[in-house]
Order: C-alpha cells, then structure tokens, then sequence
C-alpha cells in the first residue's frame, strides 16, 4: 500500500521537534573489543541459565504483574520493605516512570552536568524544563545549587557518569535536608562504590534510588532495574507502569542472579581492581584520569606532543575504532570533549587497548 507524504500523521510538535537519545554503539560480531557501555565483562552465574530455562515452558502465561518475587528479594537484600521496591525493564524504565509521574511543562527535571544523557530527551517528552547544575573540572558536588534549583524532579547520578565521581551518603543526605522535590539518586553504578545512600531511604521519603541488574550482575540484555523509595512514592510508580513491564524470563534471571551474591561479589571485588591497576597505569602516563567508583574511568588522552583536548580525544577514539576497539567519545560538551569513557574490562582486554593506545602514540600521523 502507497502512502502519500499527506497521509503522514504529524506527532506532537515537541516530539517533531526532538532528538532520540544515542545508545552506545553495539556491533554485531564477536571480534570487537567493547569498552563503551560498561558492561560486565564476566559471564553470567550459571544458576541464570537454569533457572531461564525452567521457565521457559511457563512463557503461555503472563508475567507476575508486579514482580513479587524478585521485590522481595531485593526488599531482603537492601534491608527494607519490599513495599519500598518496585522492578523495570531495565533502570531506564524507571527513570522514565519517574519523570512521567513528577515533571511536565510545569514541574521542571534537574540534572548535573555533565550526566546521563538519558533524562533531557525523558524531560523533553514530558514538555519539562531541564536545570541543568554545572560542574566545574574537579567535579565537586555543590550540595546547596542542587538543593536550590527549583526543580520537582532532581536526578543525581552517584557514581556519576560519564566521570565516574562519587559523592559521599552525607553529601546526598545534604541536599534532601533542604530539598523540596524528589531526589533521584541513579545509583547504576553504586555496587562498585565506597558507599551507597540507601541507608537514607527510612529517613527521607524525597528520596529515590535506582539500581541496575545491567552493570555488576552483568545482565543487561536481560533488561532488569528497579527503584527503592517510600511506599507512596512506589505506589504512585505502579499506577503508571505497564502492567506487565518486566516479562518472565526476565524476572527468572534477575531473581537467580540475586541468589548468587557471593558469585557477584568476586567479580566486582576483580573489575575494582582492574579498574585501580589501569587508573594507576594512565596516571603513569601522566594522562589526567577521575578517580572512579565506577566500572569505567573517565581519561584525558595525551598525544606523542603531549597534547591534550578535543582533538587529541577523538582522533584516539577513531583510531581505536579502527581497530575494532570500541571506548566512548562525549564530544558535545567542553568539560568531555577532551575525554574518552572506557569501560573496565578483563585485564586481557585493558592490556589489548593499552598495545593500541600505545601503537597511537608511535604513529607519526595518528590517524
Ligand atoms: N543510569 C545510568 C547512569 C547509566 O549509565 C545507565 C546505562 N546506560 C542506566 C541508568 C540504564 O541502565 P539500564 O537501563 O541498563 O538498567
């Protein structure tokens, strides 16, 4: 069937008018080496294929709308209510629950920058305004802007990203003291941290964490996140989730890996060491580098001249690309365009991409 350009139905102006987010690029093929969204570079714990598979006979039959299980389970695993979880298809999909149950064009969203790129376009959809807190290059959190920036909806993402800077439970427990809306603490990356601020969540019902099954459980092609927050906050969220939002084999998976914390917990005490041995070597490089709480560090690459900036950062990325080596490039703003996020891989793979980083630096022409 022909369809003329008028039959093309117009969408709402600000959706006509906005950008999808960018995904980080996922190549198809097995000889890539991927250190661009921080996935987990260990296999998953066997008891998830098991416990998948024996699920699979029950896929004629919807889900369990709410997760049950699986919100207990992480109801037991952080110590609170499981009137306190609520469970997505993937953190993302929390987020997004979160922006379209508190902001529109009247109640704006926060967020730090630089931050996940994620929450403006969720923002943009919901006709929010954005407040958008800046950081300066030593990424200092300041508490007092974040709790006075007006916003209904404030979303910090603690380790941050794309830098990998963590702030502190008192630097958190700060901003709620003063803080009129809700706070979102996007801890994504929070199970390779020093701290987390869940121990907060009894004292501050303007507080809301997500977490993820996509980073440290390595699972995210499961698509698995949920959020803590008080109950009525939780309450809320399901009215305005889809009522089968995270399916069965999902909900099988996550709850298996959650029963192998001590299987997760050797892998990550791993990443965090490969992460602090590749810290160290780029330092030795003399090549400025956050301090990471994270599963990525987030560099300042220094060419053969020993410069360093925009320039520097994206001939590295083009070059490593090239070579089939995928780390990710933030050019859009001036505090990452002379930055490389790179994911913390095995130490087999971070050695690779030092062969190559090192090969860039000999090459005369760099290209
Ligand atoms: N928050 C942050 C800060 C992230 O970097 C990511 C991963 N892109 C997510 C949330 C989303 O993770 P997922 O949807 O896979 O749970």
């Amino acid at each position: 069937m022909s369809r003329t350009h008028k039959n093309v139905p117009q969408a709402l102006p600000h959706i006509e008018a906005m950008a999808p987010y960018t995904p980080g690029e996922q190549p198809d093929g097995d000889d890539w080496l991927k250190l661009n969204t921080n996935e987990n570079p260990y296999p998953p714990s066997p008891r998830i294929g098991e416990a998948i598979a024996s699920e699979l006979q029950r896929l004629p039959l919807y889900p369990g709308p709410k997760s049950e299980p699986l919100r207990q389970a992480i109801a037991d695993f952080h110590r609170v209510d499981p009137a306190q979880a609520l469970v997505g298809n993937g953190s993302d999909d929390v987020l997004n629950l979160l922006i379209r149950a508190f902001s529109d064009s009247g109640a704006s969203v926060g967020m730090l920058e630089p931050g996940y790129s994620l929450y403006p376009i969720l923002a943009g959809i919901q006709k929010a305004p954005v407040r958008k807190v800046l950081c300066g290059r030593d990424m200092l959190l300041e508490t007092g802007k974040i709790a006075h920036s007006g916003a209904a909806i404030f979303f910090l993402t603690s380790p941050n990203a794309p830098t990998g800077v963590g702030y502190s439970r008192g630097q958190i427990a700060a901003i709620l003291e003063e803080f009129g809306g809700l706070l979102v603490v996007d801890e994504a990356y929070a199970a390779f941290a020093r701290e987390d601020a869940v121990p907060l969540l009894g004292k501050y019902p303007n507080l809301a964490i997500t977490r993820t099954f996509s980073k440290s459980h390595g699972l995210a092609g499961l698509r698995v996140g949920y959020v803590l927050a008080a109950p009525e906050v939780i309450e809320i969220l399901d009215r305005v989730r889809d009522s089968y939002n995270v399916n069965r084999l999902s909900q099988a998976g996550a709850l298996a890996a959650f029963g192998d914390q001590e299987y997760y917990r050797k892998i990550i005490e791993k990443i965090n060491f490969t992460r602090e041995c590749f810290y160290r070597v780029l330092r030795d490089r003399n090549w400025f580098t956050y301090p990471s709480q994270a599963n990525f560090l987030f560099t300042e690459p220094r060419n053969s001249r020993g410069e360093t900036g925009a320039e520097v950062a994206e001939n590295l990325f083009k070059y490593l690309r090239k070579r089939k080596i995928l780390v990710r490039y933030f050019g859009g703003s001036s505090l990452t365009a002379g930055f490389l996020r790179i994911s913390v891989g095995t130490d087999k793979q971070m050695n690779l991409l030092l062969e190559a980083i090192d090969s860039w630096i000999n090459h005369a022409q760099q290209k």
